[in-house]
């Protein structure tokens, strides 16, 4: 089970109480845990009376809205959209609480403003490898569903709880509920017990579950539906190592009027193949693609992601990204280099 030491809860009780301006920050391309655990803070720290905005690096996709209570939708800060404002913030903030990503450079463009504000910082994070020497205060523990659970977690040590659930702010509870969901894939990935504990006690105090799930499951557009058809029929490769791709090309994301949030969870389908070990998906974007790496127990989407396409993540689910012209020429190339590097992944694993 998780056990936040008490020596770590004090520290970030003393820096709450110490500080009155407090910005949350998460990753690029926010999903569903990175804006609940954003959320869930902003809440409970205003309800302790504190100045507490969210900040992300780039929008959010119009699926996750839900989550966001009106006034903390209205005061977010998105880097992309407010660079002076946001970067301001940063710098006029007494403290900045990470969640959600293990390092500075998941914030991309913001990481700049991140890492030259004299704010006090805390990460509570759920990925592999935290640079912790970024950080005053850093809780990062991998055998946890989510970085929502972790700041679940963080909160009940906090005295204001005392550990009851249903002394959170209901907007936080609700928040906590909805980024666990969706990094769990609605526990059908790590799923711990404390997981469960929390989700427990979490609709003990009141949080209404199936309002959230039918928010996150059933409330996409039609362009999603067709899109992931004609993805799993006509685009979907598998090589003779057990690896499945697809590749969204620019056209076709322009076919299917493709908006951030759309392709969720497209990546995991191809793994209820049997034979299926891993699943990569790429999107195209400005000079690069954007990756999506999943994998069977026993196969590592972390290794290929860090090894092959810039980036990380987690043992079972990572990501990163493809650049043409640096790691492949044209865009049209991406189905060949995936075949290659997969081929020698798997060949040095042998
Ligand atoms: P997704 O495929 O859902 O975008 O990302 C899956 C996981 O990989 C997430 O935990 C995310 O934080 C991580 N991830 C995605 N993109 C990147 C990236 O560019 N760099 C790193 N280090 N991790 C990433
Ligand atoms: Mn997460």
């Amino acid at each position: 089970m998780i056990k936040i030491a008490a020596n770590t809860s004090g520290l970030i009780h003393d820096l709450i109480a110490r500080a009155s301006k407090i910005t949350t920050v998460s990753h690029t391309h926010p999903d569903g845990d990175a804006i609940g655990s954003s959320v869930a803070m902003v809440c409970w720290l205003r309800s302790l009376g504190k100045d507490a905005v969210c900040a992300f690096p780039d929008s959010i996709g119009a699926n996750l809205e839900f989550i966001f209570p009106e006034e903390i939708r209205l005061s977010r800060l998105v880097y992309d959209e407010a660079p002076k404002e946001t970067s301001e913030r940063l710098g006029d903030s007494d403290l900045i609480i990470c969640l959600d990503f293990n390092a500075f450079n998941r914030t991309e463009g913001m990481a700049d403003a991140l890492a030259s504000s004299k704010a006090a910082k805390i990460l509570i994070d759920h990925h592999l490898n935290p640079d912790e020497s970024a950080f005053d205060v850093c809780v990062s523990e991998t055998g946890i569903s989510s970085a929502s659970e972790l700041a679940y977690y963080v909160l009940m040590t906090m005295p204001e709880t005392g550990g009851d659930a249903g002394r959170l702010p209901s907007e936080s509870a609700n928040a906590l509920m909805a980024g666990m969901t969706t990094d769990t894939n609605n526990f059908a990935n790590s799923t711990y017990p404390s997981t469960l504990q929390m989700a427990s006690e979490l609709l003990q105090a009141g949080v209404d579950r199936d309002a959230i799930v039918a928010e996150i499951n059933w409330c996409y557009g039609e362009n999603r539906l067709r899109l992931i058809g004609c993805a799993l029929k006509d685009l979907m490769s598998i090589t003779p190592d057990g690896v499945s791709y697809i590749v969204l090309d620019a056209g076709t994301l322009k076919k299917y009027g493709v908006m951030e949030g759309d392709t969720e969870g497209l990546v995991n389908m191809p793994l209820a193949i049997k034979g299926v070990r891993m699943s990569i998906m790429l999107k195209q974007d400005n000079g690069y693609f954007r990756v999506s790496v999943r994998s069977k127990k026993g196969t590592s989407a972390n290794t290929l992601a860090r090894e092959y396409f810039n980036g990380g993540g987690h043992e079972l689910a990572a990501g990163g990204k493809l650049f043409f012209p640096k790691d492949i020429a044209t865009p049209e190339e991406a189905p060949a280099y995936i075949e290659k590097v997969t081929r020698e992944y798997f060949a040095n694993e042998a």
